[in-house]
C-alpha cells in the first residue's frame, strides 16, 4: 500500500515536471577548452553561458553578441554527475512505463561521446542511467519484478548494423506482421541484462564493435549514429499488471557540414545522408513539440526506428554539444541554430500534458 502511494506520488511528480518543463527539452553543454584543442595559441573563447540565466548563452561573432535561449545550458565546468541529474527523472520514468529518448547532437569533437559514454573514471549518461535503473529495480523488488533487456545498433549511411553481434550483421526495419503496426528489426540481438556489471560488459562490446566496424572507413564513428536501446518490462506482483518502458540513448553522427568542403562521390553521399537524417530528426522533434498531427518519422532510418519512442506520451531530451573556441564558430552557430529551431516552438498549456 505504502509502495503504491509512492508510485502514484512519483507519477504525479513526473507529470508536474513535464507540465513545468515540457516533454521535449533541448539542453546545451559547452565543452571545456582542453589543451589538445588549442591548435593555435591564444584562440579566443566565443561562447559564454549567461551566469544569471541558466537557459541562455551568448556567442560572439565578429564583435557582436548573439543570444540563444534553450531549455538549459551547462557551462564548461559542469560535471557528468550534474548533466545526469538533469536527466535522471526521465530515466526513472521509463521504469514506470514511459518511452524516453536522449540524444547527443553536435560537431565531431564537441563531446557527444563524452556525454553519452564518458570515460572510465567519469562515466556518462549511458552507464549512469543503467546503474540508476538497477538501483530503483532493487528498491522495488518486493512489489515489482522487472526484466531489463538491451540492443545496440549503429546507423551508418542509412544502413543499420547490430553492434552486439560479432560480425556487425546488417539489419532491416520491418512492420510487425502481428497487425499492431509496430516496427521490429528481424535478427537484432536483444540481451537480457542480469545486473549492472553485466551491462558494463555489453557496453564495452558495443564500443569495441563500433570501432572494429569502423576500421575500413576513415572517421567512421563520427559519421554514424550509435543507439543503445533499453527495454524495461515490469510486473506488479500484487495485481499482475504489466508495464513496458523504453530508454533510447543516442550518440548522433557529427553535424559538421562536410559537403561544403568539396566532398565527392561516396563521401558526398555519406555527408548528405548524415545531414538528411539529422534534419529529419530536427523536423520530427519540432513537429512533436508543436503537437502537429503529422509527424514525419519516415524520412530517415533513425526517426523510423525510434518512432514508438518519440511519439505521444514519450519524453525526449536533446543535448546539443558545442565548442567554445573561435575556430569552431561556424559549426557552433549551426548547432545552436538547430537547437533554437527545435526550441522556439512554444508549448501551449494543452500541449504540455502527456
Ligand atoms: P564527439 O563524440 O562529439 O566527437 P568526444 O566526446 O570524443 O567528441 O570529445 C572529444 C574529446 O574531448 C575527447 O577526448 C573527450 O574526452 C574530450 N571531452 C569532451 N567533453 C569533455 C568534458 N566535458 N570534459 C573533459 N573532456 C571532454
Amino acid at each position: 500500500e505504502k509502495y503504491r502511494k509512492e508510485v502514484a506520488l512519483r507519477r504525479k511528480y513526473h507529470e508536474q515536471l513535464v507540465e513545468l518543463k515540457g516533454n521535449i527539452r533541448v539542453l546545451c553543454r559547452v565543452k571545456p577548452v582542453l589543451k589538445e584543442d588549442q591548435h593555435e595559441e591564444g584562440q579566443s573563447v566565443v561562447v559564454t553561458p549567461d551566469p544569471n540565466n541558466e537557459s541562455s548563452l551568448t556567442v560572439l561573432n565578429k564583435g557582436k553578441g548573439r543570444i540563444f535561449e534553450l531549455d538549459k545550458v551547462f557551462n564548461p565546468q559542469a560535471t557528468q554527475e550534474e548533466v545526469f541529474q538533469e536527466i535522471e527523472p526521465l530515466v526513472t520514468s521509463c521504469i514506470d512505463g514511459y518511452h524516453v529518448c536522449i540524444f547527443a547532437y553536435g560537431q565531431t569533437g564537441s563531446g557527444k561521446t563524452y556525454t553519452m559514454e564518458g570515460s572510465v573514471e567519469n562515466p556518462g549518461i549511458n552507464q549512469r542511467a543503467l546503474k540508476q535503473l538497477f538501483t530503483v529495480i532493487e528498491d522495488r523488488k518486493d512489489m515489482w519484478t522487472y526484466s531489463v533487456s538491451v540492443s545496440s545498433v549503429e546507423i551508418y549511411n542509412e544502413v543499420l548494423r547490430d553492434l552486439l553481434s560479432k560480425d556487425g550483421e546488417k539489419l532491416d526495419i520491418k512492420i510487425n506482421p502481428d497487425g499492431t503496426g509496430q516496427l521490429h528489426v528481424p535478427g537484432l540481438r536483444v540481451i537480457e541484462v542480469r545486473n549492472f556489471q553485466h551491462i558494463k560488459k555489453i557496453l564495452a562490446t558495443a564500443r569495441r564493435n563500433r570501432i572494429t566496424f569502423g576500421t575500413q572507413m576513415n572517421q567512421h564513428s563520427s559519421r554514424s549514429h550509435a543507439l543503445l536501446c533499453v527495454t524495461v518490462e515490469g510486473v506488479d506482483l500484487a495485481t499482475g499488471s504489466k508495464t513496458t518502458g523504453k530508454l533510447n540513448l543516442v550518440d548522433l553522427a557529427g553535424s559538421e557540414r562536410v559537403w561544403k568542403s568539396g566532398a565527392e562521390g561516396e563521401r558526398l553521399k555519406e555527408a548528405q545522408n548524415i545531414n538528411r537524417s539529422l534534419l529529419a530528426l530536427g523536423d520530427v522533434i519540432q513537429a512533436l513539440r508543436a503537437r502537429q498531427t503529422h509527424i514525419p518519422f519516415r524520412n530517415s532510418r533513425l526517426t523510423y526506428l525510434l518512432q514508438d519512442s518519440l511519439g505521444k506520451g514519450s519524453k525526449t531530451v536533446m543535448v546539443v554539444q558545442v565548442s567554445a573556441l573561435e575556430s569552431n564558430l561556424g559549426e557552433t552557430l549551426c548547432s545552436l541554430k538547430f537547437a533554437q529551431r527545435v526550441c522556439k516552438v512554444e508549448l501551449g498549456p494543452a500541449a504540455r500534458k502527456i
